[in-house]
């Protein structure tokens, strides 16, 4: 079985060294931000504007980790800039390569004042065309979401915007996807072909309890002079804190996936016990508002198959009910189990009965099919099992693991 599994250890070469880390990287700031650090270290003022434009593009068109690797800037510039900050990777610890391709880093991040450096991690998924990562915004979740394996861990932190960013930065590195180190400066990335074509916020945390870096990430990836993501390839997954739903749409607007997961508050006040501050009509209310609304930017509702808890054809009904007058898809996602959990995932042919009735009223529902079991790549499992595998048989669990995760158009 182990042979099912490539697990590799990574080389490190910009991993930042422990005396670096209390240095402020320059990843994750808006050019503002930039502008006034490098003026704040003496880049004079006139040269400010033309600085950050060529960082801007050194870090997020070519991927660079290295100031040295920034050919049109000058040796003492670099100088300037190896002085006061870093722009080096975060230490990879693990990589884990599935058969299905599917592949997961767990990443450390160095601590943050008085904090312990934190671990993550970060999922992609290749597909016919695409290739989505699945990235993560908080250390574990404030949310008790009763389903979620996430939401029995308490929050130890909020990632900052280079962290999120990070991510994303990590992956392409990892899979060839910035241009190569000889390309002429100046040169922009193709939007076609890249590994990377989608991104989701669905791995740990409720990105919308983290709204101010998220933000200032998600602009970042989606900023045509740099790692230029299209707006409609990346997709933020919240359990509905509603004031923020409307502010993802006017300040961000990227997509909008809602995890749904029941029809009826006094069922989602068990399920998602948000719901009881943010009751379904504030929700649905919310998504019928949200910017740019149409069939081809429809919002997607996750819906996780519990076994005699939300999967009847009652609930199909009322979900379609509920939904009505919403351009939105439907993902049934079949319940993860995890160590202590009462839920079951509900049998596959009344997943099948279910997905067949919101077909039927005219919903995309496609049912996620399992990806990288092997390597515990799941939605809500993330780092809290990966650890849990180092301690015990990492083995035994394989055969209960399904992943969830999937792209949006
Ligand atoms: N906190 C955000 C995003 C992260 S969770 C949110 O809740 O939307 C990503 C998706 O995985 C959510 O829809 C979440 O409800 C779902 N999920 C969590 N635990 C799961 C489990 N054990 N099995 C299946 N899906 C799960
Ligand atoms: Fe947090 Fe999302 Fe898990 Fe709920 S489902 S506990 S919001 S990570």
């Amino acid at each position: 079985m182990t042979d099912m599994l490539s697990l590799d250890r990574p080389a490190r070469p910009a991993t930042r060294p422990a005396a670096l880390q209390e240095m402020p990287s320059l990843i994750g700031l808006t050019r503002e931000e930039m502008g006034k650090a490098l003026a704040e270290v003496g880049v004079a003022e006139r040269q400010v504007k033309m600085r950050v434009s060529q960082l801007w593009h050194w870090l997020y068109v070519r991927g660079v980790s290295d100031f040295d690797h920034m050919t049109n800037v000058s040796k003492d510039m670099r100088e300037t800039l190896k002085r006061h900050f870093t722009i080096a990777r975060p230490e990879v610890v693990e990589e884990q390569i599935s058969t299905d391709g599917t592949r997961k880093w767990l990443l450390r991040f160095p601590a943050r004042g008085a904090g312990r450096p934190v671990e993550i991690e970060t999922v992609y998924i290749p597909e016919e065309g695409r290739g989505t990562l699945c990235i993560s915004s908080q250390v574990g979740c404030t949310l008790t979401c009763s389903f979620c394996h996430t939401g029995t861990q308490k929050l130890v932190r909020n990632l900052t915007a280079e962290e999120i960013l990070a991510q994303l930065l990590l992956a392409r590195d990892r899979l060839g996807d910035f241009p190569d180190r000889d390309t002429p400066p100046g040169t922009i990335a193709p939007a076609e072909g890249r590994k990377v074509s989608n991104v989701v916020m669905m791995g740990m945390g409720e990105p919308l309890y983290n709204f101010e870096s998220v933000k200032t990430a998600l602009l970042i990836a989606t900023d045509g002079d740099g790692l230029s993501l299209s707006k409609r390839r990346v997709t933020l997954s919240t359990s509905g804190i509603v004031p923020e739903i409307y502010r993802t749409g006017e300040e961000i607007g990227v997509m909008l996936a809602i995890s749904l997961h029941a029809v009826r508050d006094d069922l989602r006040d068990m399920l998602v016990p948000i719901n009881k501050k943010y009751p379904l009509k504030d929700l649905m209310d919310a998504c019928r508002a949200y910017p740019g609304l149409s069939n081809a930017r429809r919002i997607t509702f996750e819906y996780v198959m519990l076994e005699g808890v939300n999967d009847s054809l009652e609930d199909a009904k009322e979900l379609v009910k509920l939904l009505k007058g919403v351009p939105a898809k439907i993902n049934l996602i079949p319940f993860n189990p995890w160590p202590g959990t009462n839920y079951q995932c509900s049998q596959w042919d009344q997943i099948e009965k279910f997905a067949d009735f919101i077909n039927a009223a005219g919903y995309a529902s496609p049912i996620r099919t399992p990806r990288g079991r092997d390597i515990l790549a799941a939605c809500g499992q993330l780092k809290s099992e990966s650890e849990r595998m180092r301690k015990v048989d990492r083995m035994a669990f394989e055969a209960m693991m399904i992943a969830n995760h999937g792209a949006d158009d």
